[in-house]
């Protein structure tokens, strides 16, 4: 088949997947694997888990803010391979990279070594050596192998990233964001794009969200860090690192952003914020809505609004009735709270 073919594969998963494969960059290890609306292009022994996890990324998206014709993808490399995501996206498809525990723990060793090699330049090689042997013992022990199946956390972070791709794909298709204009994820605020992220986790990261509300709850602070007004209007904390991780990738999108150990640490640093409590906040925020509204699909006539260049206080107005909710974010931000407090109250 002419590699050209991707138009003529849109509809057959089969054939792409045996156009990809066909191609320089499909690396001899990999596998291609279609399940639904989820494409996986990894070793042989995660394709299964990971495609199933973004056909049911999708669906799970599609709960909270209807259909879309968008299909998620994955491709075990980080950078993504150019062609691969021209091909994946010419077929529908948006695209994320996957880095396995072990091709991280790789990434991990390498750059340690690199580092410790380079500041001990001057030293007598005995001496590097027992550096650099130190410092690699001073790493996560233990090693994964490739085929390790993936953690309910790297599976739960997968579909985080596809709820960004998903609304992004929704509500900018091939629109580009006006110049100037920089978000974290889509033309969204970053509280909506965040929210559409944390609605598409797994049960496992949604309860390692409500511990972190509990947790600081149990230090005698609110659950809430942010207050309401805040969090409409901020910036994601994590805004910053990522626009510098993006400007060391030669400003192309497609930001992997699960990071773990060492590589979560220096993105912390750079954005000077941690984003966790405002995961935990979009967390609340949805299920509130969700619970106050008895509409599944608010966030999905929250987001036209927005489109329509409106905002959450103009949502409000116009429909608070009919929900019983208050006119206003300040009356809604007293009822928030008065939710979250019930509600970590209920499983303690
Ligand atoms: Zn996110």
């Amino acid at each position: 088949m002419p590699h050209s073919a991707a138009a003529q594969t849109t509809d057959n998963p089969t054939s792409l997947c045996q156009t990809a494969a066909s191609q320089d960059w499909f690396e001899d290890d990999w596998a291609c694997e279609v399940k639904g609306d989820g494409l996986a292009i990894a070793a042989p022994s995660q394709t299964a888990i990971l495609a199933d996890t973004l056909d049911d990324s999708v669906e799970q998206f599609e709960s909270f803010f209807g259909p879309t014709t968008t299909k998620v993808a994955v491709v075990g490399a980080s950078p993504l391979p150019p062609e691969g995501k021209q091909l994946l996206e010419e077929a529908g498809y948006v695209v994320l990279p996957w880095i396995s525990k072990a091709a991280r723990q790789r990434l991990v060793r390498a750059s340690v070594e690199r580092q410790v090699m380079e500041q001990t330049a001057a030293l007598p090689e005995a001496q590097r050596q027992a550096l650099l042997e130190r410092a690699l013992s001073q790493l996560e022990q233990g090693e994964a192998d490739d085929n390790q199946a993936p953690s309910p956390t790297e599976l739960g972070s997968l579909a985080h990233e596809a709820g960004h791709l998903l609304l992004k794909a929704m509500i900018d298709g091939a629109k580009t964001l006006p110049t100037g204009q920089i978000r974290y994820g889509s033309s969204a605020p970053d509280w909506l794009d965040e929210l559409a992220a944390v609605l598409n986790e797994n049960a496992e990261l949604t309860s390692s969200r409500y511990d972190s509300a509990r947790e600081r709850l149990a230090e005698g602070k609110s659950p809430l860090s942010y207050t309401l007004e805040e969090f409409l209007t901020m910036e994601h904390p994590s805004l910053k690192a990522a626009e510098l991780v993006r400007a060391r990738q030669g400003g192309g999108g497609n930001v992997a952003i699960a990071l773990s150990g060492d590589e979560a640490k220096r993105f912390l640093e750079q954005s000077g914020g941690d984003p966790v409590q405002f995961y935990v906040q979009a967390r609340l925020f949805a299920d509130f809505m969700l619970d106050a509204t008895g509409n599944q699909q608010v966030f999905r006539e929250i987001t036209q609004a927005y489109s329509s260049d409106g905002d959450l206080a103009d949502w409000l107005e116009e429909n608070h009735a009919a929900y019983g909710l208050p006119s206003d974010t300040d009356a809604l931000a007293v009822r928030l709270d008065e939710w979250v407090a019930a509600r970590l109250k209920q499983d303690l």
